[in-house]
Parts: C-alpha cells; structure tokens; sequence
C-alpha cells in the first residue's frame, strides 16, 4: 500500500473529528461576519476540542464494523441503543425518536418507516455525518461500501435523500483515496465528486445541488440539518479554498448545523489533503470520551490507530 493512500485513510478520521470539533462551539449559532471567523479549538457547550454525537456515532459504527463485516444492522443499532443510554451530551431529534421505539423492542425497520412517516419530507444529516468508517473499511471495494453505506442510513434514516447523501460522500472519500494519478487538489476533488455523484443514484435536483455548490455565495448557504444544505456546504467550502485548514474554517463558521458540516467537510478534507494536511494545533486539541461513561478518552493518536484497524479490513485486490 502507498504511503500517500495511508495518510489519506488517516486523514479522513482525524478531518471528520477536527471538523466536529471546531463547528461543536458554533452549533445553532448564525454565521460568523466574515472578519470575525473562527480559526481555532474554542469552548462551547463542552470544553475546547472536545468532539460530540457525530464522532460518537461513528465510533459506534466502527466498532461495529471491526466485529462485523460485512455490516450488521442488528449489531450496529443495538451500539446506538447502548449509546442513546449512556446520556450523550447531544443527540439528533430524528435518531432519538427511532431509537427509543427500537429499545421499547419495535424493529429498527418499523421504528426507521414510522417515525419517517410522521414527517415524510424529512432528510436529516444524522446518518451522513457518521458514516466515514465504512470508506475506510471498505475503500478497495465499491460495490459493497454502496450497499453497505444504504444500510447504514436506513437503520435510522431512509428517505432517499438520506441514503444516497450517504453513499455519495462515502464513495467520494473512497475515490479521493484510492486516486493513483497524482492530480492537484482541484482536480482529484472535481474528478471524485463526479465519479461518487454518478454512482449515488442520486434524485436530478440533488445533482444540481452538487453542480451548483461551487458558484453560491456565502449568504444563500442555510447549512441547517437538511442532508442537502450539508452536502452542498460542505463541498462549496472544499471546492473554494485550498486547504484542509481553509476549507474547515469557511464550512464551520456557517454556523447552525456547524458541528456536522465540520465533521463531512473534515472528512472529505482529511481524504483530499491527507492526514498531514491538518493542522497539528487542532490535532492536539481533539478529545473525549467513547463509550460515555467507562473512562476512555481518545485522542488523535487512537483516532490513527482506528483508522489502521479499519484499513486492515480491506482485503487488498
Ligand atoms: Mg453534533
């Protein structure tokens, strides 16, 4: 395996949880002035660096993953079950109604359709801003990250918006790391996204969102819960600036849904510019701690270590 492409795997973990981290003080806030942004770890609702649901969620689904693969939904929801008891500090509206029905012992398939059809029009980040660690599990093989990144959502969230935001962005951070030709950075994220968007099967007007991202102007980016305003934040932040470090602060100092954003915009940053690509101020500052309550902090260190853990289930073609 090339050195580039290992730096690439490790990026996208530690990117999606500097991401997370640096939007969690912005969360729920109106978008920064643009003379006035955000550029490092401050406090907010937990103290500076700490990561929040977005990163604990897909930790749950790591860990899931390195006992089972392929994906197991019954396993991977009971570890979300297991995480909704544990008092998380915050938790998605959509993900908390379908998890109380399923540890109440209605199936996740009945609690996913019912609570998608008190609000049919719903299309939360919730599953998008978790999903990660299947493109590091699963990068050599495109079929099955496809297949497994829909399950993955319809555990929680199954409109189809949803499910192909999520097989999208996985696909677009397994191109970006499987990308042998070395093209500047512009060019290898333009190829990938249109690579990934054709793969989504994606509805036309979501396309367009993709195609457009690049030309809105700040103002008009709501960056709110909706799948879509987060995809096409995130890749109007990636597709504007030149580095890990720009593209994080333009997408987290959004505001609103910052924490999500950050985590998507991290993730795709940490695929494109690599793990060495992030700043090591914010590398330093990430923590917290996962299963919330038993002592175990993690630090960027074992975010590296999971992203390896994670790499080791590919089996290399
Ligand atoms: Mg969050």
């Amino acid at each position: 395996m090339e050195k580039i492409q290992l730096d690439r795997l490790r990026g996208i973990a530690v990117g999606a949880v500097v991401g997370d981290a640096l939007g969690m003080p912005l969360e729920f806030h109106p978008p920064r002035p643009v003379y006035e942004l955000v550029t490092e770890m401050i406090p907010g609702p937990l103290p500076a660096g700490s990561f929040t649901d977005d990163t604990e969620m897909a930790l749950a689904l790591a860990e899931s993953l390195l006992a089972h693969l392929p994906l197991d939904a019954e396993d991977l929801v009971q570890r979300f079950c297991d995480w909704y008891q544990s008092n998380p500090s915050d938790m998605g509206i959509h993900i908390s109604q379908v998890l109380r029905q399923v540890i109440h012992g209605t199936s996740w398939q009945e609690a996913s359709h019912s609570v998608q059809a008190m609000d049919p029009d719903s299309a939360s980040n919730g599953s998008l801003m978790r999903a990660w660690p299947l493109s590091i599990a699963r990068w050599r093989h495109p079929d099955k990250l496809a297949e497994e990144s829909r399950l993955q959502s319809e555990v929680t969230h199954i409109h189809p918006d949803c499910v192909s935001g999520c097989t999208f962005f996985t696909l677009l951070l397994a191109e970006l790391v499987g990308q042998s030709e070395p093209l500047p950075p512009d060019a290898a994220l333009r190829a990938a996204i249109t690579t990934a968007a054709e793969q989504a099967q994606f509805h036309e007007e979501f396309h367009l969102i993709i195609d457009l991202a690049a030309v809105r102007s700040r103002e008009l980016l709501a960056n709110t819960g909706w799948v879509r305003h987060t995809i096409e934040a995130s890749l109007w932040a990636l597709l504007t600036t030149r580095s890990f470090e720009e593209a994080l602060v333009q997408a987290v100092n959004l505001g609103n849904d910052a924490d999500t954003t950050g985590a998507v915009t991290g993730a795709i940053a940490g695929a494109l510019y690599g793990l060495s690509g992030i700043p090591q101020r914010w590398k330093d500052a990430i923590h917290g701690e996962y299963p919330i309550g038993t002592g175990k902090i993690w630090l960027c260190s074992d975010f590296i270590d999971l992203a390896d853990r994670l790499n080791a289930l590919n089996v290399p073609e």
